[in-house]
């Protein structure tokens, strides 16, 4: 039997069980405690942000990056159709609805199809942009960068002034990317638009297990943020809520592991990147990623027209790959929602296998998936 190679998987090679110890001797185990503030603090001075609120998970950030941007009932929010359903769920969970958006050749949302979106479909009021099909408002753009490429934040933030929509990007998959060029030379994922979001998923770049983070230039949205995520507590002594708020802060210990994990993030980008070039070196074609750009190779996609027959076979040789998400506009909770000429996404969504990153990953793993890609499909 050979060795299993999975898909992606957490690498904790670093301090996370020692600083998780200190968490556990000090007792400080659940929503306060040191680890916390210093988790948030670091984040935000190695994105170059003024603050970032530490959560249960990117999809609790999510929610409350939506709310703390005021959308919510009846409300619209731009979303791509090809992503994890987590960056969608949130939108219903403030009562607004989303409206699909198709995919560029960098997998994010088509900013060219957006703008004719508003162009055609909407006007602008005094009020602001009003579908014209439903006679809601749309209030925000969400945009994800899939698998650690960046959407084209240019023409979106551009959009979003144009049209008064709150930009909130997904970067749960994107930590560590940023912009060499353009308006935003130099600016990390989630740190363009009003809000950005990270994810320390088991999958993710870096993990604390679960949890995420949320980012902003702005003080009054961290300040709400932080309030939502603790209960709206507005009186400690006296148990005092104006608000109805959540539980979705993060706890000591899985900061204690997101400290320790953030010390190996530009390593572990380095050996994604490493492992990336191994792949083509082993006569592998993958994906793009935009050349503009530092990303940080989160995921790995290899088109075929063969896609299940891959996986399958794959998979019986202990290899664990998978294909890219289903189109949200598709599934059941969404299919009656409006999306807007999707085309593209459905050419990716058929062909995409996403192959073994893990940064635990050899490059003698990376041959072994590469022969057998080719055995398979010769
Ligand atoms: C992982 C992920 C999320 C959600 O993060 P969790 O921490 O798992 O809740 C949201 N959006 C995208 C695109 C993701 O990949």
């Amino acid at each position: 039997m050979s060795k299993f190679i999975p898909l992606s998987v957490p690498n904790l090679c670093g301090n996370e069980a020692a600083y998780c110890q200190k968490a556990i001797a000090s007792e400080w185990v659940s929503t306060g405690g040191a680890y916390i503030t210093e988790f948030e603090e670091k984040i935000a001075a190695y994105v170059g942000t003024p603050g970032a609120v530490a959560c249960q998970s990117g999809t609790a950030g999510l929610h409350l990056a939506l709310l703390s941007c005021g959308v919510g009932q009846n409300d619209e929010v731009l979303v791509p159709t090809l992503t994890f359903i987590a960056a969608v769920n949130p939108v219903k969970y403030v009562g607004a609805e989303p409206v699909f958006m198709d995919c560029d050749d960098t997998l994010c949302m088509d900013m060219q199809k957006v703008e004719r979106f508003c162009e055609t479909e909407c006007a602008m009021t005094p009020e602001g942009l009003l579908d014209k099909a439903t006679g809601r408002y749309v209030r925000a753009m969400l945009v994800v960068h899939v698998f650690g490429n960046l959407a084209d934040l240019d023409k979106a933030a551009a959009l979003a002034e144009k049209y008064d929509l709150a930009l909130i990007e997904d970067a749960t998959e994107a930590l560590g990317s940023r912009y060499l060029s353009g308006r935003f030379a130099g600016r990390f994922a989630g740190t363009v638009g009003k809000v950005g979001v990270y994810s320390f998923n088991g999958n993710k770049i870096i993990t604390t297990g679960g949890g995420g983070m949320l980012v902003s230039g702005d003080e009054a949205i961290l300040r709400e943020a932080k309030y939502l995520s603790t209960q709206a507590k507005d009186d400690t002594l006296y148990f005092v809520h104006n608000h109805i708020g959540y539980n979705y802060r993060m706890t000591n210990l899985q900061a204690a592991l997101g400290l320790a994990q953030l010390e190996k993030l530009e390593d572990f980008i380095r050996v994604k990147a490493e492992n990336y070039r191994a792949y083509f070196e082993n006569g592998i074609e993958l994906l793009p990623f935009r050349d503009d750009i530092r990303t940080n190779h989160w995921f790995y996609s290899f088109m075929t027209d063969r896609r299940d027959e891959l996986i399958r076979a794959l998979s019986e040789r202990s290899i664990q790959s998978r294909p890219v998400w289903h189109l949200i506009a598709d599934l059941p909770p969404y299919q009656n929602c409006r999306a807007y000429e999707i085309a593209r996404a459905k050419y990716y969504w058929q062909h995409i296998v996403n192959l073994p990153c893990s940064t635990n990953l050899t490059k003698e793993d990376v041959a072994v998936v590469a022969k057998a890609v080719h055995d398979i499909l010769k």
